[in-house]
């Protein structure tokens, strides 16, 4: 089972999918967690290109197809044989995140970056995203505050671009209301965990 993770910045994916793996393991389910652009060692070059503060001069459909291509090869390295032993995949980001960043807030269209995606993930599909709804002013801040991870480009961007992600968000949850769902990410860590597993849960257990 394929599960991802989606959200603006500081919404506390990677906090919750190591709350889960931590949690399934405990139960002795067989769990890979993972994250995008990233997760294997070409993916992660990749991401160092894209997210690198001295490439701000990227093109916008070079920064997409680079997320797509390191989105192939974490999943044809890491997620199908994963998925093909029959363990439980949680995928912090996946092709959601190029949606809303590249698709919505950098202007090139869901449609037009549904299809590089489209060629790149084939049909490996998460059977449910959770969406991690948060103001992104409040994410940002919440980064700045604990240094949970390097900042990066992306958090350079002016609050108008991340304001246009959540919008690129609300949009996919309309077009994909069977696939994505949402939790509110402003809650206690304890009760967005409870939210996410209520929603895991019914698919773990089947
Ligand atoms: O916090 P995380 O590790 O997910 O950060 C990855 C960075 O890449 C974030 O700053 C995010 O804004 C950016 N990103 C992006 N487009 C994507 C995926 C991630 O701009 N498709
Ligand atoms: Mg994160």
């Amino acid at each position: 089972l394929f599960f991802s993770f989606e959200g603006p910045e500081g919404a506390g994916k990677t906090t919750i999918v190591r709350m889960l793996k931590d949690y399934l393991t405990e139960q002795h389910v067989d769990v890979v967690a993972t994250r995008e652009p990233g997760g294997i060692d070409i993916a992660e070059q990749i991401r160092a290109i894209i997210l690198h503060p001295h490439n701000e001069r990227m093109d916008a459909r070079t920064e997409a197809l680079l997320y797509a291509a390191a989105r192939r090869q974490h999943l044809v390295e890491k997620v199908i044989p994963a998925l093909k032993e029959g363990k439980i995949v949680l995928c912090d980001r996946f092709i959601d995140s190029s949606l809303a960043y590249q698709g919505v807030a950098r202007s090139l269209g869901i449609d037009e970056i549904l299809a590089i995606n489209a060629f790149a993930v084939e049909n490996w599909m998460p059977i449910l995203t959770i969406y991690f709804d948060i103001d992104p002013a409040l994410g940002l801040a919440r980064i700045r505050e604990n240094g949970l991870r390097e900042v990066n480009r992306l958090d350079l961007e002016k609050l108008a671009f991340h304001e246009r992600v959540r919008d690129g968000y609300m949009m996919l949850l309309d077009r994909f209301p069977n696939r994505i769902k949402k939790v509110d990410a402003t809650q206690s860590v304890t009760k967005v965990f409870e939210d996410v597993w209520a929603l895991m849960e019914p698919l773990i257990r089947k």
